[in-house]
Formats: C-alpha cells, sequence, structure tokens
C-alpha cells in the first residue's frame, strides 16, 4: 500500500524525502501543501515535475480521496463521497453561507445507533475514523474552496461575514461522534490549532451517550453541543430512538445541560417532525402533535437552549412521512407560546441527499 505522507510526523516526512534523495526542505513544501488539502502530488507547483511524478507513483497525500462530487441546483451546497485506504466510503458536506463556511463531518463509517428515521444506520457500523481521516474531511473542503475562487466563483455578496475559507465544524455526518469520542476531540483540538478554528464555531451532535457528555465536560472545551432529541417522553424517544433505552431522557438532559451551562452555552436541541402515513393516505402526526409541544415545552422551560425544528427529509427505505408545513408552524407556535426559543432548519442539500440524515454509506440507492 503506497504511503500517506498526510499521516507522517515532521521528522518522518523529512526521512521520507531523503529516502528519495531530496533536500530536506522539500518536506515542508509538501506538508504545506497537505495542510491546504492538495488531493494528489500533481498540484504542487513549487515542487519539481519529475518529482511529483515520482510522487504520484509511490505516496499518497491524504487518506480520503474523494470518489465523486455533487453539488446543489443552488451551487452553495457540495457533497463529497470519499473512500478511505480500506475502501470504506464516507460522506462530508461543505455548506457555503453569508456567515461563513461550514463543514458537516463523518466521525464513523456507518452508525450503529439504529435510530429509525435516519439513513446513516442502515447498513449497521463499520468502523471508527481516525483522527486523520476526520481531519481530512475540512481539508477537502478547504481545497474545494480554493477551486471556487481560482474559478472565480463568487457565490456569496460581496460584503458578507464569509471570508473563503472553512470557518464551522458540525460533527454531525455519518457515526455517533460520541462512540468516537477520543479521536473527535483529537480532530477538534487540531482544527482548532491548525486550522484555526474557534471553540464556538464547532458543533459535536449526539443521539445522547451520556459518558461521552460528561467525558466533553472534562475535556472542557467550550465547543457546541447538540442534543438529537427527537421526543419529549421516555415512551415515545424509546420506539425510535433504541438508545433511549440504555440512556433515558432525563440522563441525558442533566448530562447536557451540565456541559453548556459550564460554559454559559445555549443547548442546541434537534427535533425532527415526523408523521406517518395514515389510512386514509393523509400525514398522521406522530412526535409533532400540540400534545407533544406542550411536553417538550414543560421538559425545556426555563433552559437556556434553542430547539432546531427539521421536518423528516426522506430516506427511501423508511416509512416516514414528512407532516405539512401547516403542521411544523403549529409546532413551532406552540412553543413559542410557551417561551422556549425555536427555529425551523434551512435544509441544505435536499438535492443531493446531503440533508440530514440522508448520508450514508454509497450504495446502488444513491443518485451518484
Ligand atoms: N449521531 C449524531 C450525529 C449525526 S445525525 C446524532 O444523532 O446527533 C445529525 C442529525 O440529523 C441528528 O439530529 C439526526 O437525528 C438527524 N436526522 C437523522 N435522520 C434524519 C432525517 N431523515 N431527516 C432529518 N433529520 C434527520
Amino acid at each position: 500500500m503506497k504511503p500517506i505522507l498526510f499521516n507522517l510526523t515532521d521528522a518522518e516526512l523529512t526521512q521520507f524525502v531523503e529516502n528519495i534523495g531530496q533536500p530536506k526542505f522539500r518536506a515542508k513544501q509538501i506538508r504545506e501543501w497537505l495542510q491546504r488539502g492538495a488531493p494528489d502530488f500533481s498540484v504542487m507547483k513549487n515542487l519539481p515535475e519529475k518529482l511529483r511524478n515520482q510522487l504520484n507513483d509511490m505516496a499518497q497525500t491524504l487518506p480520503v480521496h474523494v470518489v465523486k462530487k455533487l453539488e446543489s441546483s443552488d451551487k452553495q451546497t457540495t457533497k463529497f463521497l470519499l473512500e478511505l485506504n480500506d475502501c470504506e466510503q464516507i460522506e462530508c458536506v461543505l455548506m457555503r453561507t453569508s456567515y461563513g463556511n461550514s463543514v458537516c463531518v463523518s466521525s464513523q463509517a456507518g452508525c450503529a445507533m439504529g435510530c429509525k428515521f435516519c439513513a446513516s444506520t442502515l447498513m449497521g457500523l463499520k468502523r471508527n475514523l481516525t483522527v486523520n481521516e476526520i481531519f481530512s474531511q475540512i481539508l477537502v473542503a478547504q481545497w474545494e474552496l480554493r477551486i471556487d475562487r481560482e474559478s472565480d466563483r463568487h457565490i456569496h455578496p460581496n460584503g458578507d461575514a464569509n471570508n473563503g475559507d472553512v470557518s464551522h465544524i458540525v460533527v454531525m455526518g455519518t457515526g455517533e461522534p460520541l462512540q468516537n469520542t477520543e479521536n473527535v476531540i483529537g480532530f477538534i483540538e487540531r482544527a482548532n490549532s491548525e486550522m484555526g478554528i474557534g471553540w464556538r464555531k464547532i458543533t459535536v451532535s449526539t443521539c445522547g451517550i451520556v459518558p461521552g457528555i460528561k467525558e466533553l465536560t472534562k475535556w472542557g472545551r467550550p465547543i457546541n453541543l447538540a442534543i438529537s432529541l427527537h421526543a419529549p417522553t421516555d415512551e415515545l424517544r424509546s420506539k425510535i430512538m433504541p438508545i433511549n433505552n440504555k440512556y433515558p431522557l432525563s440522563t441525558v438532559l442533566d448530562a447536557a445541560f451540565e456541559f453548556s451551562g459550564l460554559h454559559n452555552r445555549q443547548l442546541m436541541i434537534e427535533y425532527i417532525l415526523l408523521a406517518v402515513r395514515g389510512e386514509n393516505g393523509e400525514p398522521e402526526l406522530l412526535n409533532c402533535t400540540a400534545e407533544y409541544a406542550e411536553k417538550l415545552s414543560e421538559l425545556l422551560r426555563g433552559k437556556n437552549c434553542m430547539v432546531n425544528l427539521i421536518p423528516w427529509n426522506t430516506v427511501d427505505e423508511r416509512d416516514f412521512v414528512s407532516p405539512s408545513g401547516n403542521a411544523v408552524h403549529r409546532f413551532q407556535d406552540i412553543l413559542i407560546k410557551n417561551g422556549i426559543h425555536t427555529r425551523i432548519r434551512r435544509e441544505r442539500g435536499n438535492d443531493i441527499g446531503s440533508a440530514c440524515g440522508q448520508l450514508r454509506l454509497n450504495n446502488k440507492k444513491q443518485p451518484y
């Protein structure tokens, strides 16, 4: 297998270039290109052509490589299908917005959590990703933004707050980050120190692994935490999220508010709005009736949190349907009346299967 130069330490990279008869300074040049996300050696224009060809034959740059790239019709969202060295595949998504460029990264190949509404878990868990594999996903996005600049693609109006680099990270791709906590923490530390991404611009989303949340608390960095709640009672939550049998609602929320309270941060609550097809073919609300809106309000009243309402995104293999726009607003109105901060999440990349919960390991059902 070809060595992956991104995975080498500085000392190892220097040794590598010396072994092929090159001066030491080449190691520094190569490192700079690797940190920019160079997909191969051909792009490393300050290396002699002969060396670039030699390196392409004998080594790889990153531990992930782009197999497919899909762009949404508004051009603001790009989804990447990435292949790892053992041929597992993962996905990540770049979202260009007026406030910055956000990357949604995967933390595992596949997922073991079994949530009934999600595409990521359909094929089970393959394995945890390493720190380098997670970090490389933001480098892939960073390289894409460089292509935007070079091709003079001005996706955003001038004068907005987007400086053209990756500025925000959400760990919300495939996998459960708090089942791979050590590597996720290692990744965030590096994103902060090497890419200068502030703690407050990084969000980790979990289905509610209590020991993992406690580890984040111990770690002590003021990142954002998002809890995938999706139901305000244990009875309903256990039906759609098996993990609730292990860590019931109250234990999840206690641990989560302890974490967010520590840094005086707002806890993000994610709440998918689910309906099922009723007998007459009309959607029948599941977790978003008026009664559940009142229960959710009771659970969160007086707490420092923001409820993101996410109308369910279609996953072919799953039997749910999305509630009507009216139903979504009725649910939100009750939360607002009860003093709960809430917003409806704008979905990005729905047309390329990269909206929440649509990411999954590539299989033939995907539009690649
Ligand atoms: N395992 C982590 C992170 C990945 S999921 C977690 O559970 O938080 C990212 C978000 O998308 C979660 O809130 C998840 O519940 C939600 N999601 C999953 N499937 C969805 C779907 N089909 N439509 C909308 N959101 C979905």
